[in-house]
Order: structure tokens, then sequence, then C-alpha cells
């Protein structure tokens, strides 16, 4: 039992309250860096879930990149890519639909990508949807290339 940030070796009781609180291996230090993250920003667990998936298949991505306007739950910067992760996809009003289709747009302008994942697909389908996220990585990267 180590930390997947820096190495270091974990009590039983760290291990489980990481385990518990993000569902990855952290030591107390990396764990209250997270929780400084996640009370600011109110981020989805499933979030720091698809960032340390993504970390594992060699992927960087950064976790509450600031845009400018607002905090993005997941960037690849590398191929201009924002994953946000919708909690409460179930119960979207209209209103919240257009603000997403609006957002959306702006980052396409500013040539950013936007996908939204629910929440359940990353507690679900974790390696699929790293897989599919890797996928469009490369789809991305081709479409840079390509002007
Ligand atoms: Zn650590």
């Amino acid at each position: 039992m180590t930390c997947i940030e820096c190495n270091r070796n974990l009590s039983y009781i760290d291990h489980k309250n990481s385990m518990d609180n993000y569902g990855v291996e952290l030591c107390v230090q990396h764990q209250t860096r997270l929780e400084k993250v996640v009370k600011k920003n109110n981020t989805p667990i499933e979030a720091i879930k698809l960032y340390y998936g993504l970390k594992n298949a060699g992927v960087t991505p950064m976790l509450e990149w600031w845009d400018g306007k607002k905090s993005i739950d997941l960037a690849i910067s590398r191929v201009k890519l924002n994953i946000e992760i919708d909690t409460e996809y179930n119960i979207i009003t209209h209103k919240q639909a257009i603000n997403d289709l609006e957002e959306a747009m702006h980052s396409f302008k500013n040539g950013f990508t936007t996908i939204r994942i629910p929440n359940v697909v990353i507690k679900y389908y974790l390696r699929e949807t790293v897989n599919n996220i890797l996928g469009i990585i490369e789809g991305l990267k081709v479409n840079i290339k390509a002007i």
C-alpha cells in the first residue's frame, strides 16, 4: 500500500480513509491537497477516479483547470480537451441543457472540445471510459496535425 503520487508507504487507516474518500491510494499529505481542491470546486469523486485512471494510462490531465471563466473538472491541454462530469444528468433542466450547449459553443470557438460524461459511467465503466477518452485524444491529435 503506497501513495500513487509519491510512493510513500500508507498505514492501514490512511489507506482506508483514502479509498473510502477518493477510491485511490493517497498519503495524508496528498489527501489533504486533494481535499482542498475538492472542497473549493465541489469536485465529484468520479472526476478524481477518472483523473487517476487517465494518469495510469499515460495521459497527463489537469484536475479543476481554470479556463478563465470557470473551473473544468478535467482538462487535457495538449489536445485542448475539456471533460466535465455530470452528476445530476437524470434531472437536467432545460435551463441547464441550454447553458451546457452554450458553454460547448464557447469552448469550440476557442479551439477546445468539451465532452460531458455522466458520473455513473465512470463509476461502472472506468476502464471503458478511459479507453474511449484515449481514442478521443488520438482523434484530436490527428485533427490538430491536419491544421
Ligand atoms: Zn503522497
